[in-house]
């Protein structure tokens, strides 16, 4: 059975959508990925990459490296709650909407592990 690609609702063999609706919200989604996928493709490997370096820097200078992680790790989720772009694949399997929705949620795991890092580290300085 096919299914709608944005909502994942079954549809008759010859739709891509179950109607207007789920097509307009498919269409403004792949606008705004094109729009900012170089930023995020950016500010991703931006976020990421703070957190290696942060732990590098956390054996010499332990206060900037914590800080590094915890900013990369809620910097990371601030930016896929603005901009919930998830992978082709997870497309694929999880259709569009229900993919931004894992995104979201990943996003408040990593601000909530930025936060409770934060926590720790300042009460172990
Ligand atoms: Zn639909």
């Amino acid at each position: 059975m096919k299914k709608c690609d944005y909502c994942g609702t079954e549809i008759s063999y010859h739709d891509i959508y179950c109607g207007e609706e789920c097509q307009d919200k498919a269409a403004k989604f792949y606008n705004l990925r094109d729009e900012y996928e170089k930023l995020f493709t950016f500010l991703d490997a931006v976020f990421v990459f703070m957190i290696p370096i942060g732990l590098f820097i956390g054996m010499f200078a332990g206060n900037l490296g914590d800080i590094l992680i915890v900013s990369g790790l809620i910097g990371l989720g601030i930016m896929l709650l603005i901009l919930p772009f998830p992978t082709e694949s997870m497309i694929k399997k999880y259709k569009i909407k229900k993919a931004k929705k894992l995104c979201r949620y990943f996003a408040l795991i990593l601000i909530a592990v930025g936060i409770i890092g934060a926590v720790i580290f300042s009460f172990a300085t």
